[in-house]
């Protein structure tokens, strides 16, 4: 295999045979690229993740402020465009006469960026917390961008958005075991005098010292298959209580999750996908 060249890897998919399916998430920092470009950065993630071209791919656009039916609207047209010219056919939770039932059937679920607490409160308000982290523990592919990862980790503590909103609970999907800070960058502009992001998280830090949070660099996504967490892209920086900040590239492997972390307990078959291959 040339150099530099990674092997191929298999698609996002329930692990046959085994005893409980573990999750899988593709979690971006950022949608839009430098360039403009919509999603085009994770392109070949995304259709590695998910695999062969597929329907039943299920939006949730509730990051988008003022959260009307023409914001979602706009969102969900700007992100099927994008999955369209990937193969993949995309409906928004928005336009669904049940959004739970539309949960339950999804072959793939994709949470956009926006505002996180924005988010956090429409998921609280459709009831869709825990259905969703249900799917997830039992396979479907869980596909997140900024706000989108964000709510994938146990709380939304780690966003960047200010609180324009109040959810009932800062407390997330919990797909994950450690904090993502999106979009994260070290650059901060000579004389300004605010904290820089590795401060605020710091200041995170202080309160919750028994958890890892992942500053994800633009450009940059986890793949979680389980227990096992895998960066992709420019890189991220690993922050730990009473543990100097780690670099963190896309060679190297950090541990970030147990494996006991990684599977539902006894709730794997509420999800239409979990009775049959939706992968063929
Ligand atoms: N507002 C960001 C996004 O969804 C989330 C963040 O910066 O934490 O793009």
């Amino acid at each position: 295999m040339p150099k530099g060249r990674r092997p191929p890897r298999a698609p996002a998919r329930k692990v046959a045979g085994a005893s409980a399916e573990i999750s899988q998430l593709l979690l971006l920092s950022n949608s839009r690229a430098a360039d403009g470009t919509y999603l085009t950065w994770a392109r070949g993630e995304i259709q590695a993740f998910l695999g062969a071209p597929r329907s039943r791919v299920l939006f949730i656009p509730y990051a988008a402020v003022p959260g009307t039916r023409d914001a979602y609207d706009a969102y969900g047209q700007r992100v099927r465009a994008a999955f369209d010219d990937m193969g993949y056919h995309l409906v928004s939770v928005h336009e669904a006469a049940d959004p739970v039932q539309a949960v339950r059937a999804a072959a793939a679920l994709v949470i956009g960026g926006g505002n996180t607490f924005h988010l956090l409160t429409r998921l609280y308000a459709a009831g869709l917390l825990e259905v969703i982290a249900e799917c997830v523990r039992s396979g479907t592919p869980y596909i997140g961008w900024s706000a989108g990862s964000v709510v994938a980790c146990p709380t939304i503590s780690t966003t960047n958005d200010m609180p324009i909103i109040a959810p009932p609970s800062l407390r997330a999907l919990g797909l994950v075991q450690f904090q993502i800070n999106a979009h994260y960058t070290d650059v901060h502009p000579l004389g300004h005098q605010g904290e820089t992001r590795a401060e605020r998280i710091a200041e995170f830090l202080r309160l919750q010292p028994a958890v890892t949070v992942v500053g994800l660099r633009e450009g940059s996504l986890l793949h979680v298959a389980g227990s096992e967490v895998r960066l992709w892209g420019t890189g991220a920086r690993i922050f730990r209580a009473g543990e100097p900040v780690a670099e963190w590239t896309q060679h190297a492997g950090v541990r970030l999750q147990s494996p006991s972390g990684q599977l539902s307990e006894g709730r794997a078959h509420n999800c239409e996908r979990s009775s049959k291959a939706r992968f063929s």
